[in-house]
């Protein structure tokens, strides 16, 4: 059978267009151009005051917005329809959840008002949850009670979820595991948009993602692409005997007990350095080459964005 002709192939589960929000004087969000793909994994970082929350919280239905549009799964966010509601889950920030119910009793009263819940037992399991189903809320850590909001923004199964700095406040592992979590999400064919501080959590976890600062969209792209767009070298590290200078030619400088240099052309550069180290027989001891992370060029392109 054919597809209707009006049918998408593939929908965007959130676009947006030219957005923007002031609060009066303030230009919070200044036009930015924002496309989600179905089942996509996407973070939007960026300093504080940048305009994350203001984003999240229009598409989420939570504000209104002063210009541009938004689609989220069809839907005009603005207009807070219960047919859009009940097809997204939310985690802000801060949440409260009634204490005195148990783990189990709170994933099972918020389960009760959607049409197509997900099994209550599922949902424990996915978010770690499963060992304290039986436990009272209030008798959780602060790391397990973030667990009960997301369990609890998972209870109607939704299509689509947003996460607002979901591992803000977790320990190592706990965030770790919360990644396992969003992972299995993504698995399952969510569609998940977070904000997050950590640029190891958008390199982590996101397929594609937005830096934003001030109120404007400075890049976009997958990790890898954002990583090779910057102008950030990639940086050689080594190690010399303390009576061996290295020579001026390979622009490298002492930091701390080691050398260090940054190149565009790590192949050369290695060449170069690793052929005097061979002829003059002087190990480069703990030799490392490191590639430009995610934060290096975010703290480039969000520096650039204020200097101008
Ligand atoms: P953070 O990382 O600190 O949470 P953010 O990127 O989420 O920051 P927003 O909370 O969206 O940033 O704020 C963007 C700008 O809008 C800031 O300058 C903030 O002071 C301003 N702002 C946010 N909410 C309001 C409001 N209700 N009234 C007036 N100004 C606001």
């Amino acid at each position: 059978m054919r597809a209707p002709e009006t049918a998408d192939p593939a929908p965007a589960a959130i676009e947006v267009r030219s957005l923007r929000k002031a609060y009066g004087e303030v230009e919070a969000v200044r036009g930015i151009d924002l496309r989600v793909a179905r089942g996509e994994v996407f973070a939007l970082l960026g300093p504080n005051g940048a305009g994350k929350t203001t984003t999240v919280e229009i598409l989420e239905g939570h504000r209104q917005r002063s210009g541009g549009d938004a689609s989220v799964l069809g839907h005009d966010p603005g207009r807070n329809e219960r047919a859009l509601r009940q097809r997204v889950g939310i985690v802000l920030q801060q949440t409260g959840v009634d204490g005195y119910l148990t783990v189990r009793e709170v994933v099972q009263m918020v389960a009760g008002y959607y049409p197509h819940p997900r099994d209550t037992d599922e949902v424990l399991a996915l978010t770690g949850l499963s060992d304290q189903a039986n436990r009272r809320v209030r008798k959780l850590s602060g790391g397990q009670k973030r667990r009960v909001d997301l369990a609890v923004a998972l209870a109607g199964d939704p299509e689509l979820l947003f996460l607002d700095e979901p591992t803000t406040g977790f320990d190592p592992s706990a965030r770790r595991q919360a990644w396992e979590t969003v992972r299995g999400l993504a698995a399952l064919g969510k569609t998940v948009f977070l904000t997050t501080h950590f640029m190891d959590e958008a390199q982590a976890l996101a397929d594609r993602l937005a830096i934003i600062a001030d109120g404007r969209i400075v890049a976009t792209g997958t990790p890898d692409e954002l990583i090779g767009s910057g102008s950030a070298a990639t940086r050689i590290r080594f190690r010399l005997p303390p009576s061996v200078e290295a020579p001026e030619r390979f622009g490298a400088h002492r930091v701390a007990s080691a050398w260090e240099l940054e190149t565009d052309t790590p192949t050369q550069s290695l060449h170069d350095l690793t052929a005097w180290s061979l002829e003059t027989a002087t190990e480069l001891a703990d030799l490392e080459v490191t590639r430009p992370s995610l934060e290096d060029v975010y703290l480039q392109l969000t520096a650039e964005e204020a200097a101008e």
